[in-house]
């Protein structure tokens, strides 16, 4: 036929590799996953903060830092044809909620608790748990200096975690101490891997004198045996630091918030100091982390403000929801409660005068939509009605239009029960439709 070999002849476009359409049913879990973010958050008094997807590539050179992966190999970067500036699509939303902080001065009036949700970019090889344009949600708690903080963000990451059934994984904490203690540790680190530099990879050697302490953050199994038996930061840390991550740790316990502490969590990213920490799974392959995080003290001053100490977490959504999937405890899909069959275009118009008063009254119903040939027989509208999954179908017949009435027929629970409901009382026998009722 002419149309088809028409339609045939124009290419079809793809998404990008990488980046995923998010579509029903699946998309419910996301919404449901959201919702339950949204509850946490505000029961631990987080506000939400919105920044945009696009920032200027400097942000993220000066505020991620120029030796990580990100940084090195992973953003979209590109030039705005209108005016050529630098921008990068977000790989991590840290340094733009910093830079909005100090933008807007947002820690006059005292410290903030901050969350977000959205999409970030990294150009990274396609794999489970591993995407171009991912989701993450983020928590970060601004111009609070004490361990308080740090034990608070671990509970909410936990409880959130918890709150939707998910188990089985484990805590990692560390700390990095502040910069004098870290100097310590670098010249023993560098001289160590110097001793050993035979055994070091291309991207070792590369760092071995930029970023010695991201050695340790190697995934190459070759090189863990000597990362095993490298000197540890935690040796370096004086008393404060020590003090800030004993408090740290005492908290999360009397919380009953397992952990334990991995000397060799550095997190990925270069601005991180005292705590940091990661959520780990084994259930989900080489895509375990579903969330990491850390004290930042250092970034308002690198990104042009005034010193502020702060610390946050980022949390993959995707790995979230995998691992929800492979525990079975995935939500099953939304169904309405109701399905309307209209059994003549006549009574349409009554028809969804009835669905509004039900919809506001808070019933779900998907309402019966016809073809160019009209609405069909009742025969194929009950066959709709039945894989809609609803509970009840409303029958708009000529015989209820009539008499004033709709018809509502049991569907699920094989007795084919059916009432007389009159129509313009629909908002008093609405809750008899919710499942809830
Ligand atoms: P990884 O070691 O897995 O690469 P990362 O250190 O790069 O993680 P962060 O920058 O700390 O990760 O991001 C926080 C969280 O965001 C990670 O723990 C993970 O759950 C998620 N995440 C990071 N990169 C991706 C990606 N490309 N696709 C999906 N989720 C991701
Ligand atoms: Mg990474």
């Amino acid at each position: 036929m002419v149309e088809k070999s028409a339609a045939s002849r124009v290419e079809k476009l793809f998404a990008v590799k990488g980046m995923n359409d998010i579509l029903p049913p699946d998309s419910a879990q996301w919404e449901w996953f959201e919702e339950q973010v949204r509850v946490q958050m505000n029961r631990h008094a987080y506000r939400n903060i919105r920044t945009p997807i696009v920032e200027p590539t400097a942000l993220f050179v000066r505020g991620t830092g120029e030796t990580t992966d990100i940084v090195e190999k992973e953003m979209y970067a590109f030039e705005d044809k209108l005016n050529g500036e630098a921008l990068t699509l977000r790989p991590e939303n840290t340094p733009g909620v910093v830079r909005a902080a100090i933008e807007h001065n947002l820690t006059y009036d005292g410290a903030k608790r901050l969350y977000y949700m959205g999409p970030m970019f990294r150009h990274e090889r396609p794999q489970r748990g591993r995407y171009r344009q991912f989701y993450q949600l983020g928590a970060e708690a601004l111009g609070f200096a004490g361990p308080e903080v740090d034990a608070e963000l671990i509970v909410l990451a936990h409880q959130l975690l918890s709150s939707i059934g998910l188990h089985g994984f484990r805590v990692e904490l560390n700390s990095l101490g502040v910069s004098s203690e870290r100097h310590a540790h670098r010249a023993a680190l560098v001289a160590y891997f110097e001793a050993h530099v035979d055994s070091l990879d291309a991207d070792a050697r590369r760092r071995l004198h930029a970023n010695p302490l991201r050695i340790l953050d190697t995934k190459n199994p070759a090189m863990q045996a000597l990362v095993q038996e490298a000197p540890q930061l935690l040796d370096f840390l004086g008393e404060a630091s020590l003090k800030h991550f004993e408090t740290v740790k005492a908290l999360l316990s009397a919380c009953g918030v397992q952990w334990q502490v991995n000397p060799r969590l550095v997190r990925g990213l270069d601005y991180y100091s005292h705590t940091v920490f990661e959520f780990i799974t084994d259930e989900l392959g080489a895509q375990g982390t579903l969330c990491g995080g850390g004290r930042y003290d250092g970034l308002f001053e690198l990104l042009g403000g005034k010193p502020t100490p702060a610390v946050g977490w980022g949390m993959g959504i995707e790995r979230v929801l995998e691992l929800l999937k492979v525990q079975g405890r995935s939500r099953g899909p939304s169904i309405p409660d109701a399905y309307a069959i209209v059994v003549d275009a006549s009574a349409m118009a009554t028809a969804m005068q009835c669905l509004q008063v039900l919809r506001s009254e808070g019933v779900c119903v998907q309402m019966h939509a016809g073809t160019s040939e009209g609405l069909g027989s009742i025969k194929s509208q009950f066959k709709r009605a039945d894989s809609s999954g609803a509970r009840f179908a409303l029958v708009f017949g000529p015989d209820e239009i009539a008499s004033g009435t709709v018809t509502v027929k049991s569907l699920r629970d094989g007795s084919g029960a059916q009432i007389e409901q009159v129509l313009n009382q629909s908002a008093q026998w609405a809750k008899s439709l919710q499942s809830s009722a």
